[in-house]
């Protein structure tokens, strides 16, 4: 019998998915090597999958769209993929932080892929996350270049589909001793740009922090109850202060000398700019991207000019 593929537009915990025999497929990870131009768009990312899912150009069997946390545009482009036909349901974090509503979201999930089977499968999936920790910790210390780290963190939505092929990805990594002299963080959505990382690095900044990739990472728990405890505090679906407070102990932590804002056009995060600016005491360079490909000529410029001013202070 073939295992159900979950499509995910967002932060959905996949150690679930994976308990209740499902395999979990984070649609945005086809995105940024994709040469998709949709015609009717806000966001490129949602209008992509949207596209995609619609002309069955990603096959799942079914669709868990995050419609209350993170994304106000998934909500209305996921339904748009509901109308044509997927099995899609709608799962929602609290802006509250309550877990006990987190945790009747987390039975509804389950209840919609069909109840936990697999239990065992928690552990498996939290030990995964462990070493994605290590992979990020290594990268703090300049150990793991950002690219390949970035490559491990963001692919930890869904595990690659495989937690035996992620585990293979990350026994793969090269280790060496990479340069630390401009560390930055890189917040707000990751870049739609498949090479983001590998060009700031190229321009003499490292990223030593991805906040979202993070979030990804640090979430888990070995049954319902735990789940609900930490993915209740998934910082993207509650109130900004929250956000804030915990990314000034994470860029304490990195010691990061500046912070890069990426925001993607059509965004509603990008409203967020004016407030990490003024919260943030970090020096920031705030870009917008697009389109899917690679960093255009202009970001470039601007990454090097925040590079050279960094390097006066
Ligand atoms: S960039 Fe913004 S609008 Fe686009 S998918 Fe992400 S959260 Fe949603």
């Amino acid at each position: 019998m073939s295992v159900p593929k979950t499509g995910i537009t967002a932060l959905v915990p996949p150690e679930l998915i994976f308990a209740c025999g499902g395999v979990p497929f984070d649609v945005n990870n086809v995105i940024p090597a994709s040469k998709k131009y949709p015609g009717n768009k806000l966001c490129a990312w949602t209008a992509i999958w949207k596209e995609m899912l619609i002309n069955r150009e990603i096959q799942v069997n079914s669709l868990v769209v995050v419609a209350g946390g993170d994304c106000h545009n998934a909500l209305v482009d996921g339904q748009k993929v509901a109308m044509s036909g997927l099995t899609t349901h709608f799962f929602f974090y609290p802006f509250d932080g309550d877990h006990e509503y987190m945790e009747s979201q987390l039975y509804r999930l389950s209840d919609f892929l069909g109840g936990i089977r697999y239990p065992e499968r928690f552990r498996e999936i939290r030990d995964m996350k462990r070493l994605g920790q290590e992979v990020d910790r290594k990268r703090g210390c300049g150990k793991i270049s950002p690219g390949e780290a970035f490559s491990i963190l963001v692919s930890s939505s869904d595990l690659r589909s495989d937690p035996c092929m992620f585990e293979r990805a990350i026994e793969a990594i090269r280790e060496g001793d990479f340069e630390l002299n401009n560390r930055v963080a890189l917040i707000g959505v990751p870049p739609i740009y498949h090479d983001f990382h590998e060009t700031a690095q190229s321009l003499g900044l490292q990223i030593v922090f991805d906040e979202l990739p993070y979030e990804f990472i640090r979430h888990g728990g070995v049954d319902i109850k735990e789940i609900a405890r930490s993915y209740c505090n998934y910082t993207f679906a509650r109130p900004l202060g929250l956000r804030i407070n915990f990314l000034r102990k994470e860029l304490e932590k990195r010691k990061v000398d500046g912070v890069i804002h990426y925001t993607q056009f059509a965004c509603h995060h990008m409203l967020e700019d004016e407030v990490m600016r003024k919260e943030l005491d970090y020096p920031v360079l705030t870009i917008q991207g697009d389109l899917p490909g690679s960093t255009p000529q202009q970001i470039k410029l601007r990454l090097e000019a925040f590079r050279e001013m960094l390097e006066r202070l």
